[in-house]
């Protein structure tokens, strides 16, 4: 006989560890406790509410600060914050970029807006993110290297960059993937969209590679509403940023001209002002997330067939989003669990579909995509807003 999950009571102690006066938990929801309306309402107050105003450049500042990278480019939201980071990278039309089977869709479309060719790449069960030995072992199969060029031998295509995912906000194994990118001449962007907040090896993400993005979508740690960042060292690419996410406009006191196609990806203020206040409060949204790991983790001890995802060790996580592991034996009660869980009110919700399985990716290369596949079906999220 199959094994079977006593639903039932993963149901009861996941509740056990959530606020006894509500009764109904979403994923994910925003808390404005802060100054998020005084900021705001300054915005309307002064009628800076749009593509000038102060608020942009402080909230820049603030994450530059927060995260240790030097330059800061506020976007209109992290697809668009990943779109021009690859533009920067080099990527160039027909390049292939390798990035996580196992991530949102906003990874694999950015790449594709720049005519460039998602690559998927397998998933590794500690982080939840690429698995770099993997990935080193297939590129030493696949690729030729020509003066420095990592070319895909069975397609003829260059390939250019890799994307890396900080999954829920656990941080991807960043020194074993720089050796794989340095060996292969390979430009790493790491997709930081659910990792502020998150340190590797007591460093905040991001500043491993040239270029990495941040995303302040209303379900993410920290909002705008929408929103995004490139985060970069080099001031060179700064500047370019900046220009490209403003239409590439050329300084002038009155006159319109623009030197090259640029984009309209330029944060508002009115969103920026509502960021500003939300990290005036991110030290405390990660103590209150860990501290909810805590009590998962002590409601859920001893439970047959399900596990809690910790971070591994050198790594602090976020928790952005609380994490459970089915185990393989169990794997097809987790819509079960899902209705269950979701019927008493506990907002829970499968990771994505592996993105090469949707009908636009899946004519592009891939790896051996094992691990992310059975990944994609043991995962759930649990009720993971900062207030819990
Ligand atoms: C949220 C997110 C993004 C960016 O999303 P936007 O809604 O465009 O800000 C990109 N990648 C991942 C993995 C994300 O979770």
């Amino acid at each position: 006989m199959r094994p079977s999950l006593r639903i039932e009571e993963i149901a009861e102690r996941i509740k056990s560890a959530l606020p006894q006066e509500r009764d109904r938990f979403g994923l994910h929801e925003p808390l404005f406790v802060g100054h998020e309306r005084d900021y705001v309402l300054d915005c309307i107050d002064t009628g800076w509410v749009s593509s000038v105003g102060s608020y942009v450049t402080k909230f820049e500042q603030l994450l530059g600060e927060y995260t240790g990278v030097p330059y800061v480019i506020a976007t209109v939201n992290g697809t668009a914050a990943l779109h021009i980071a690859l533009k920067l990278a080099g990527v160039e039309v027909n390049d292939e970029v390798l990035l996580p089977t196992l991530t949102f869709i906003a990874t694999a479309n950015a790449i594709t807006y720049c005519g460039a060719i998602p690559h998927f790449v397998d998933s590794a069960t500690d982080t939840l993110g690429i698995d770099p030995l993997k990935l080193g072992h297939y590129l030493e199969e696949i690729v030729d290297l020509n003066n420095g060029i990592c070319v895909n031998r069975i397609t003829g295509r260059r390939i250019k960059a890799v994307v890396p995912m900080h999954t829920f906000g656990h941080p991807v194994d960043m020194d074993r993937l720089s050796a794989v990118c340095n060996r292969f001449g390979l430009e790493i962007v790491e997709d930081a969209a659910e990792a502020l907040g998150s340190m590797y090896h007591g460093k905040h993400v991001g500043q491993e590679g040239r270029l990495s993005v941040l995303s302040f979508n209303g379900n993410k740690i920290v909002t705008t509403g929408g929103g995004g960042a490139i985060l970069t060292s080099d001031e060179t690419l700064a500047r370019h940023a900046k220009h490209l996410t403003t239409t590439a406009k050329v300084q002038h006191a009155w006159e319109f001209i623009h030197d090259e196609v640029g984009y309209n990806y330029r944060l508002p203020n009115i969103n920026a002002a509502l960021g500003c206040a939300q990290m005036e409060q991110l030290d405390k949204f990660i103590i209150n997330k860990r501290e909810l790991t805590g009590s998962y983790k002590q409601a859920l001890q001893g439970v047959e067939g399900i596990s809690l995802f910790l971070e591994s060790p050198e790594t602090r996580s976020n928790y952005w989003l609380q994490t459970l592991l089915i185990d393989e034996a169990y794997v097809e009660q987790r819509d079960e669990l899902l209705q269950a869980l979701n019927n008493r009110g506990i907002g829970s919700r499968p990771v994505w579909r592996p993105i090469h399985e949707l009908e636009m990716y899946k004519h592009c290369p891939k790896m051996d995509l094992t691990t992310a596949v059975s990944l994609s079906k043991r995962i759930v999220n649990i009720p993971s807003s900062v207030f819990l």
